[in-house]
């Protein structure tokens, strides 16, 4: 795989995974730990940065439904004395029946909703800003996504994040486990 194809002191071509020169016993140098953990720092640090994104998608949505969850928990009778009194709603509230308290009950659970799904979603990027407890972080990233009452928005942005945390824990995992294996080889 790397350039040491051939034995330092004689020219011997080597098998790949020579340890020693079958012509002249020479030692074949591989690669140090030293070399070793500073792959291993870099691939720390590319996983780090791919998850600043996941953190950055989630605080996209999570921040405006703390505010709105916010909003309209504290302000429920106001948002919904305006709801009821819209004229461009009027039709509707009648066709439907909607009652204030209906009305007050649903704003509450949006709410509610609103409030889960961004503190479910801030801690998510908490944990992934922290490189702790990934699978917490997975579980509160669905949560927050399924809780989003704006929908989409919220499924496309928490469904990406949770890509980007699972598969860099994947593949870190991977890699690291292969370079720790190397190690314990060298040493
Ligand atoms: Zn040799």
């Amino acid at each position: 795989m790397d350039s040491q194809n051939f034995c330092e002191k004689c020219g011997q071509l080597l098998s790949e995974n020579a340890k020693f020169c079958p012509a002249c016993g020479t030692r074949v140098p591989g690669r140090s730990p030293e070399q070793v953990e500073e792959e291993k720092a870099q691939v720390r640090t590319f996983m780090t940065s791919r998850l600043k994104w996941a953190v950055a998608l989630m605080l996209i949505y999570s921040i405006p439904f703390l505010i709105i969850g916010i909003w309209f928990t504290v302000d429920i009778d106001n948002i919904v004395n305006t709801l009821m009194t819209d004229p461009s709603l009027a039709d509707y509230i009648e066709y439907y029946g909607i009652t204030y308290d209906e009305a007050h009950a649903y704003v509450q659970y949006a709410g509610i909703a609103y409030l889960v799904s961004s503190v479910c979603g801030i801690l998510s990027s908490v944990l992934c800003w922290k490189r702790k407890l990934y699978w917490v972080a997975l579980i509160l990233c669905i949560i927050s996504m399924f809780t989003g009452v704006a929908g989409l928005f919220a499924l496309f942005m928490g469904l990406f994040a949770f890509w980007i945390i699972l598969s860099s824990k994947m593949a870190f995992q991977e890699y690291s486990e292969q370079l720790e294996s190397e190690l314990e080889k060298i040493r």
